[in-house]
């Protein structure tokens, strides 16, 4: 060799550039620096043994002490890891599951422990959530919602395939949490009776942790049959928190979103960067409005100070967008995050100051005056406000402003009861119900509930299951109930599929299939968020050549446009003329349901280049779109595997949708009334609401009584309150047929359907259908229409 003259540049060849992309090795070293700095680093070997020694514990510490990211790596190599073989031969363990609420917390930490580890993800560190499952028979951590490790439970009582399962932020007590803590109890004992064991290990940041490391219970000594409760060991991580100091308004502010902004920029003037801003809001549609405002009052900011870069955090948002809440800004500018709960405890931003706090959440809440389950924004509870004024204090000292008074803070709850007090049960009733021919701890009545629901909801629960025909009159679960059960949907959408499943059979080889049709619409309603976007949204999506602002304009638009009208061209209409326009196509007059269906129809029976394009004139989300599909796909999946109607194959689903539109530009009127009854079925009388005087509508009770109803008006975001804009009426008066608002039959509209129900000024239904009022004696034996 060389070796002599390798230290020495050729002045004849070009020195290269730094790489600028950092290399692979750099990168795992950065990660492993920043795994040593956690405040769990140090308790490895402490957690380690706890776990060896018993089969349960309980890990408390503070968001961001590195909980959720490294307890699969500390225990990754341990004995109690490698797979067992019981006295029966059974093979068992192997993999970690780690559940978390949240889907995006689940793809999150698999990206960043996959990440951590140097792996591709999907192979030793993987993820599964509904409809999206990342893992393969080679994963050792899998990251699970708690609904997908349910599911799992249905199909492997004995969870075998799992060493260790850690249930994290069980703080937040969702009804999924709740119920999988209940079943791993069971299991735990069950797998150490057959030597076999499972380790159970419960996560929280603030948690009763007596009370919960009561509730888990330790591992009785050989021989021992005490009939006290042992406590599960408990690992405390000791946080580190700089102090906060807490603002709050002097008196009580109606518009939270103006307010936010303005403490955004007088915080921004004040305190000189670094020092991100954390706003807490309620959930997507406020924090887009509020980040838009931001932007645009940015623009008009002196140049000279930093720029503000404004990021949305929200559960439904892309995880692609998610990931930038993570990356370390520039000191030139600070960092905006207007973010749901979801920063509370789940998602640790780095480099926060100062927290903006609404003192709202929107929840999931039983409304039993309306007898349905919507989201509702609610105050939070104190133990709410502290965890988010802590998030100011991760790094430094930190400011906290709450936009309410403090006397507002003292009336508020303790304490945030946990969703199982709230929440609807049917669906979790039902995946009791299912299992408990294998389960036999798991009937209803005595299942260990942490927090028992009350009477009241075990009962509604029970009735909602009965009126779908899940359970029979003494309770069982019925073939029905089980078909259900299988759906990973909630038990009213499972009922739609299953009710389009008994239509088809009936009707078989009938062209249009019914449940092809109703698994594109509920595929379109089960992705986070809506696939029509909303006016808002628009701009971003866009991408509208930007011209040099003329001050002559207004003056040259005025000309041009009466020139347009002349002329039926598209060119000189706004971008909301132009997209309403575009819409009429496909809109379809009995609502947003069958308009679905529209949608997905047109979109998959365009080449795969031409479907972006189709959801930028239209403005519909495509990556949702993507999503759709692969929704569609997968409970066509659960169809065929339950034996639930008589499905195409999945090569002939191209064509088959290029056919249908081809034959069927428009949903044909028997189509949609057989299709809209399906929905009914599964909806109840709870989501029907009949129309009264002056264009308003009232819910109808199960009795079928308006006169204890409640008022609910159609929400904006619904296809029913696009309005015919201008330019498309005088277009249609040329050219009718073109547009899709083809008159209804007689007795559409006296009655509409509706999927869910928001609280905000008033009740506003969402995704909205007409129908007629003689359907529901008709879905609903028995029924008869009282009142006005
Ligand atoms: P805990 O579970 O105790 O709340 P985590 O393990 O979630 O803590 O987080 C530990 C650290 O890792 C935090 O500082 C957080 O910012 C960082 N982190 C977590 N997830 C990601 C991610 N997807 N990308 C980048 N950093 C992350």
């Amino acid at each position: 060799g060389n070796d002599s003259t390798a230290g020495l540049v050729d002045p004849l060849t070009p020195v290269p550039p730094k790489p600028l992309i950092k290399s692979k090795s750099q990168i795992s070293q950065e990660l492993q620096t920043v795994r040593k700095s956690l405040p769990i680093w140090s308790f490895q070997s402490e957690i380690r043994t706890t776990i060896r020694d018993s089969d349960t514990m309980v890990l408390v510490g503070e968001t961001g002490s590195g909980k959720s990211t490294q307890i699969g790596q500390f225990l990754l190599n341990q004995p109690y890891m490698s797979k067992m073989i019981s006295a029966s031969g059974k093979k068992y363990g192997g993999c970690i599951a780690i559940t978390q609420p949240r889907r995006v917390a689940a793809i999150s930490l698999a990206q960043r422990v996959s990440s951590e580890m140097g792996t591709t993800l999907g192979k030793e560190v993987g993820y599964c959530v509904r409809f999206d499952n990342v893992s393969d028979a080679s994963t050792k951590i899998r990251y699970l919602t708690d609904g997908m490790l349910l599911n799992e439970i249905l199909h492997d009582p004995e969870l075998s395939r799992y060493s260790v399962v850690v249930v994290d932020e069980a703080h937040e007590r969702s009804v999924s949490t709740d119920l999988g803590m209940g079943l791993l109890k069971g299991i735990v004992e069950s797998r150490r009776k057959e030597k076999v064991p499972l380790k159970l290990i419960v996560m929280s940041a603030t948690l009763d942790v007596e009370k919960m490391a009561n509730y888990v219970g330790g591992t009785p000594k050989p021989g021992e049959t005490s009939e006290e409760v042992i406590p599960a060991p408990i690992c405390r991580i000791p946080g580190k928190i700089f102090p906060v100091e807490v603002f709050y308004t002097p008196v009580s502010i109606d518009n939270f979103q103006t307010a936010a902004a303005k403490t955004i920029f007088q915080v921004h003037y004040q305190y000189p960067c670094p020092g991100d801003i954390l706003v807490f809001s309620t959930g997507s549609e406020e924090i887009e409005e509020l980040a838009s405002m931001v932007e645009e009052l940015a623009l008009q900011m002196e140049p000279d100070k930093p720029k503000l870069n404004v990021m949305r955090l929200y559960a439904s948002l892309d995880p692609v967008e998610q990931q930038k809440v993570f990356v370390k800004g520039s000191p030139k500018e600070r960092k905006v995050i207007i973010s749901t709960n979801i920063a509370e405890t789940s998602v640790t931003v780095p480099g926060v100051r100062h927290v903006i706090d609404c003192g709202k959440v929107k929840m999931k809440r039983f409304r039993h005056q309306l007898g349905i389950e919507s989201l509702l924004v609610t105050d939070i509870s104190q133990a709410s406000a502290q965890q988010r004024k802590g998030r100011a204090g991760r790094e430094a000292a930190g400011t906290c402003y709450r936009l309410y008074t403090e006397g507002h803070f003292k009336r508020l709850q303790k304490d945030t009861e946990p969703d199982i007090l709230h929440c609807d049960l049917a669906g979790a009733m039902l995946t009791l119900l299912a299992m408990k021919s294998e389960h036999s701890m798991t009937t209803v009545n005595n299942f260990p509930f942490l927090d028992g629901p009350n009477h009241q909801s075990r009962v509604k629960a029970l009735t909602t299951l009965l009126e779908l025909g899940a359970l029979d009159n003494k309770g069982n679960i019925t073939k029905v109930g089980t078909k259900m059960s299988k759906f990973p949907l909630p038990p009213a959408q499972s009922r739609v599929i299953v009710a389009a499943g008994e239509e088809e059979e009936q009707n078989k080889k009938s062209e249009e299939n019914v449940l092809v049709d109703v698994i594109d619409v509920l595929s379109c309603l089960s992705v986070d968020g809506n696939i029509i976007l909303q006016p808002t949204r628009w701009r971003k999506t866009l991408a509208e050549p930007k011209k040099e602002v003329d001050p002559l304009l207004p003056q040259k638009k005025k000309k041009k446009r009466k020139h347009a009208d002349d002329e039926d061209s598209d060119e000189d209409l706004t971008l909301e003329e132009r997209v309403h326009s575009k819409r009429m196509d496909i809109v379809h007059p009995s609502g947003d349901h069958i308009t679905y269906l529209n949608i997905l129809r047109r979109y998959l029976s365009k080449r795969a280049n031409e479907q972006k394009k189709f959801c930028q004139e239209y403005q519909i989300s495509y990556p949702l779109m993507r999503k759709v599909e692969n929704i569609r796909k997968q409970l066509r999946g659960y169809c065929r595997l339950d034996k639930v109607g008589d499905l195409p194959r999945d090569s002939e689903m191209k064509y088959e949708s290029d056919t249908m539109v081809a034959r069927y530009p428009r949903v044909s009127q028997e189509q949609t009334e057989k299709i809209l009854k399906c929905f009914m079925a599964g909806l109840g009388v709870e989501n029907i609401a009949k129309r009264a005087k002056g264009g308003k509508y009232r819910t109808l009770t199960s009795s079928g009584n308006t006169s204890s109803g409640v008022d609910v008006s159609v929400h904006p975001s619904s296809c029913l309150m696009w309005e015919r804009s201008e330019h498309e009426a005088k277009r249609t008066k040329k050219d009718e047929g073109r547009s899709s608002w083809q008159r209804l039959p007689e007795g559409f509209g006296e009655a509409v359907m509706y999927q869910d129900v928001v609280w905000t000024s008033k009740a506003f239904m969402k995704c909205v259908s007409k129908i007629r009022l003689e359907w529901t004696t008709e879905v609903f034996e028995d029924l008869t229409i009282y009142g006005t």
